[in-house]
């Protein structure tokens, strides 16, 4: 790795250059899904051609290629996140579908009435219904920990709220919305404290720095692939084998059991317990390469680009009096690259819809995640939301369109 110009990033990136006329794409909805590099896609054609089989089933050449691409990627997604083994990795679809095989199997088997599972208002609705959920079920309780005006987990919460009723602390490392940080450390050291489990939603952060799940002590983390580059379908669930092994499963057939008689199963050891069906193979090839490619770049690399077009955007915004920025970095804190606005005047389904006749790509409305838009008291917001590939003129074009906006609806800029 080492400093490329930053326009040479979006140059790995096809569908950018793609542009119909002679439009530039400006894709500012990365917190949705990220694009993909050339990297990625060359390695997922590379494996349809050269190493496409039924994984784990087969003794023939290309079953045993195509059952090491995808164990191979499951190492790989080990030393990237610091796991101690590859059983700790079980692949998933998704973020949502790594959340729910654990509220499904693990907290569905511990929690009792008087339990409690604990998460910050600012959730996704991902990290948040399977809880409701689970907790209907089994008689625990919700609680929250809300924020303060800069939309900082409040202290005194997690000080109060994680007690020693708590059983599972759950919370996304940066919310899809407000983009600042959150006391990943205090959280889990306080839910340690109080015997409890931590869950952490990693989507939004692993874009953007590393995890290291045995240095923060995380007992499970989720993400998903095709926020980081890689394809959609692909999702990790870590957890410390200790607490995988003891588990339910989650899905059952093909694939996840032992030995099957009429009547009863027993199931196959870690991680395939937890992988029924026959597996997702182009997606860990492909989040594997996208491994690859952020190991390349280097996250260092990433977060110099990413700052440097992240603070020329909450400049720029800034300085516009129409426009409302939620979620304010405090000094020393990382600012991530994920920024939730409105526009004095104008409802954010139309700010997003005059954007896009502009060839500006954001995102507006509640962001899966409504009990925060309730909590904040705004029924939608637009989010504009960076990565390794956009430049100071993907910003500009922004600012441009949201000043065309203004005058649309007959405001002044
Ligand atoms: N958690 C967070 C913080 C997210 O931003 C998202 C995606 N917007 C999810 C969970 C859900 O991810 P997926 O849709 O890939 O399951």
């Amino acid at each position: 790795s080492g400093t490329r110009k930053i326009q040479e990033y979006r140059e790995d990136f096809p569908i950018l250059s793609h542009s119909s006329g002679d439009e530039r794409t400006v894709y500012l909805d990365s917190a949705a899904t990220s694009q993909r590099p050339r990297q990625v896609l060359d390695a997922m054609t590379r494996y349809y051609e050269t190493a496409n089989a039924n994984p784990h089933r087969g003794v023939y050449a290309l079953a045993v290629a195509s059952t090491e691409a995808y164990e191979g990627a499951r190492s790989k997604v080990a030393s990237f996140i610091g796991a101690a083994s590859p059983q700790e990795i079980i692949f998933t679809r998704n973020t949502t579908e790594s959340i729910n095989l654990i509220a499904w199997t693990y907290a569905r088997s511990i929690l009792k009435k008087g339990d409690e599972v604990v998460i910050p208002v600012s959730e996704h609705h991902s990290n948040l219904v399977p809880w409701q959920i689970v907790c209907a079920e089994t008689g625990a309780s919700l609680v929250y920990l809300y924020l303060d005006d800069d939309g900082y987990i409040r202290d005194e919460d997690i000080k109060t709220k994680i007690t020693a009723r708590t059983k599972i602390v759950a919370f996304a490392v940066v919310s899809n919305v407000l983009g600042v940080e959150v006391p990943v450390r205090r959280i889990v050291e306080k839910a340690h404290e109080a015997g409890a489990v931590v869950i952490a939603d990693c989507a939004q952060s692993i874009p953007h720095e590393r995890l290291d799940v045995q240095a923060l002590d995380l007992d499970f983390a989720t993400f998903s692939g095709h926020k980081m580059f890689a394809p959609l379908g692909i999702g990790v669930l870590y957890g410390k084998k200790d607490i995988l092994k003891d588990m339910p499963p989650f899905l059952t057939g093909g694939d996840m059991i032992e030995y099957v008689t009429e009547q009863h199963a027993t199931f196959a050891p870690l991680p395939q317990r937890f992988e029924a069906g026959t597996q997702n193979v182009e997606g860990a090839v492909g989040l594997a390469a996208a491994i690859d490619y952020i190991e390349a770049v280097g996250y260092d690399e990433i977060r110099r680009v990413e700052k440097e077009v992240t603070d020329y955007a909450l400049d720029t915004l800034g300085g516009l009096p129409w426009i409302h920025i939620y979620g304010k970095a405090r000094e020393g804190d990382g600012r991530y690259p994920v920024m939730s606005f409105t526009v004095d005047g104008i409802h954010p389904h139309d700010v997003a819809s005059i954007l896009d006749t502009e060839g500006v790509a954001i995102r507006a409305g509640h962001h899966c995640a409504q009990p925060l838009m309730q909590y904040l008291g705004a029924h939608a917001t637009c989010r504009a939301s960076i990565s390794i590939y956009n430049t100071r003129e993907d910003i500009d074009a922004l600012v441009a369109a949201l000043k065309k906006a203004r005058e649309v609806f007959g405001y002044g800029s």
